[in-house]
């Protein structure tokens, strides 16, 4: 299959922002796809070479990126540079060589999918000494026999920047539109509950492209991630019940992070809910589920919480944030920044999927299992509750105690991943605070100079990143005043660069934060028609995704609400 019809389907994906449109334009193609037998190739159309839940990346930098577009069409790598102070897009400035060099007669024979996908896997895969020289080369191959347009998507790609609005949920409902004509709304569920078990474009289109058969034999795999349930959220105890039922199990809501634990023989695997495996970084928790956690292989769903040692006293989410991203001097981290686990919920166990079973039983056996360590690793504190009285009372005693509020759940539904059923709802006090990506940032001055210091932020909107706002406060200058410092964020920043416009940059989409503000109104200046009046950076969320969050719709209603006390 010629590569020029993958770009075909990139550039009419990327010329509407119309979700229904992209499906009718993905479907056809995945037919095609089907009798090509490779089924990964569709890793593709989210710009990548690996299943969606595979953290592997390219690791291409801007400057890296210079070096192979100036080897491959023979350009200094200054001209290369000093174009993109000009045009500020390395896809477009590829693109611009490859045209030019095909009216010069140097182009040689068709780019093939196999081809891009097997060096864009070669370019992933290389490590260690000389990783850099091989990685030039095997772009500068790619782009050597690429015309314009695959130039720009081969760059883009590898910049993770392919700006085509494709969503994993619009995958999904190509998929069915793809192979199940007749009964749409009811395979869109089944390919959801499928999609989330596995996390895997390629396992799900190539079962769904064989029938609905396939598709139901899709079952857990114990050490890859999954996702999780979600929570929605209401406003008091009478809402809480009325979402749940009564009576209901009340839970702390614990300020930490997510964490999936997996277990398999002798092997635990950690993964986020972003599903990055974090194993490497916590090897206190894979300690303590080994001692004290009963059974052959199970995954559970938990908390881990950070406390302070010597006072004994939880801390909040901020504080231990940088355990996730961590990846040196670990064991000294462990002693400053301790985490507790506390299981909430449990997925699988011994063999069987027990997702389907309804709360109660699934809270039984965790107790069953776990052995409840102080500071290594408990059951939540639940309690089952048939009263407001007694429901408001515990809500009062979760904040007391310092926890965030608590979480209330059904006791007979079953564990749904992902969708926000309303099996479990949260309770929390209410704060204007919205999970925001950072498309844009720019560089301070005096002090600051050379850092990124204020950042625009955008919320999503159909696979578009729409502008609500640039915020310059909230993270710390000094490391020992816990938290994010603008340094940190600054060197999370500047590899993601994409474009530059004199002190501005912009970056490609990747850091999510949360946002506190007072208010949004309706502004000009935004791409998303609304602004944030006086924003503050709370939390640097390396477990978050970029599609997890704000949408539009999100932004609007809160704008509706109107001036917060
Ligand atoms: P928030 O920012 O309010 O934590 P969120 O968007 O991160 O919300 P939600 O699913 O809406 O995530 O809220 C539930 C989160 O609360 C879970 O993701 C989980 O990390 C955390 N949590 C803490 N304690 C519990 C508990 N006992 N049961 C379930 N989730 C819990």
């Amino acid at each position: 299959m010629k590569y020029s019809e993958f770009v075909d389907i990139y550039e009419k994906l990327g010329a509407t922002p119309k979700r229904l449109e992209k499906v009718s334009i993905l479907a056809p193609f995945l037919r095609k796809l089907k009798e090509k037998g490779k089924p990964e190739w569709g890793y593709l159309f989210y710009g990548k070479v690996v299943a969606d839940y595979d953290a592997r990346e390219f690791g291409i930098s801007r400057q890296l990126a210079f070096k192979a577009i100036s080897s491959a069409f023979g350009i200094n790598n200054d001209k290369v540079i000093a174009e993109f102070n000009k045009i500020g897009d390395l896809g477009e400035i590829a693109e611009k060589f490859a045209d030019k060099r095909k009216q010069s007669a140097l182009f040689s024979k068709a780019l093939t999918v196999e081809k891009v996908f097997d060096n864009l896997r070669r370019v992933m895969d290389i490590e260690g000494k000389g990783a850099v020289d091989k990685k030039i080369n095997l772009i500068s191959e790619l782009l050597a026999s690429a015309n314009g347009k695959e130039a720009k998507y081969i760059i883009r790609t590898l910049l993770n920047d392919l700006r085509i609005g494709v969503a994993e949920g619009v995958l999904r409902d190509s998929i069915t539109e793809a192979f199940f004509e007749g009964k749409k709304e009811e395979m869109v569920v089944k390919i959801e509950e499928a999609y989330d078990l596995v996390n895997d474009f390629a396992i799900v289109f190539s079962a769904a492209a064989k029938g609905v058969k396939e598709l139901e034999k899709i079952e857990i795999k114990v050490g890859t991630p999954m996702k999780v349930m979600l929570a929605v959220k209401v406003e008091n105890v009478k809402e809480a019940f009325e979402a749940v039922g009564k009576p209901a199990a009340f839970e702390f809501k614990y300020d930490g992070f997510r964490l999936v634990i997996n277990k398999k023989g002798n092997e635990v695997k950690l993964f986020t809910r972003r599903l990055d495996d974090v194993t490497a970084q916590f090897p206190d928790v894979v300690d303590a589920i080994l001692k004290n956690v009963r059974g052959e292989s199970f995954i559970l769903d938990t908390e881990a919480v950070g406390f302070d040692r010597k006072s004994g006293k939880y801390m909040p989410f901020q504080a231990i944030s940088q355990r996730i991203k961590r990846k040196y001097d670990i064991d000294k981290l462990i002693e400053k920044l301790p985490v507790e686990v506390n299981v909430f919920d449990v997925l699988y166990y011994d063999g069987e999927n027990v997702m389907v079973k309804p709360y109660t039983e699934r809270r039984k056996i965790i107790e069953k299992i776990i052995k409840n360590v102080p500071w290594k690793i408990r059951t939540s504190v639940q309690k089952v509750i048939g009263n407001e009285e007694e429901a408001e009372k515990f809500y009062h005693e979760a904040l007391k105690v310092g926890e965030e509020g608590v979480m209330v759940k059904k006791l007979d539904a079953p564990y749904k991943q992902q969708r926000r059923v309303g099996y479990m709802v949260k309770l929390k006090p209410e704060v204007a605070d919205l999970d925001l990506v950072i498309v844009g940032a720019e560089y301070g001055s005096g002090k600051r100079a050379g850092l990124l210091t204020s950042y625009i932020v955008a919320c999503s909107d159909n696979g578009e990143f729409l502008e609500v706002g640039k915020v310059g406060s909230g993270l710390k200058e000094k490391e020992n005043e816990g938290g994010t410092t603008y340094e940190e964020m600054s060197k999370l920043l500047k590899p993601l660069i994409i474009g530059k416009e004199g002190n501005a940059v912009k970056v490609s989409p990747k850091i999510v934060v949360s946002v506190t503000y007072q208010n949004i109104q309706k502004s000009p200046s935004y791409s998303s028609g609304y602004a944030m009046r006086f924003p503050r950076i709370t939390h640097y969320r390396p477990d978050k995704k970029i599609d997890e969050i704000a949408t539009l719709k999100d932004i609007e209603k809160d704008a509706k609400k109107g001036e917060r006390k």
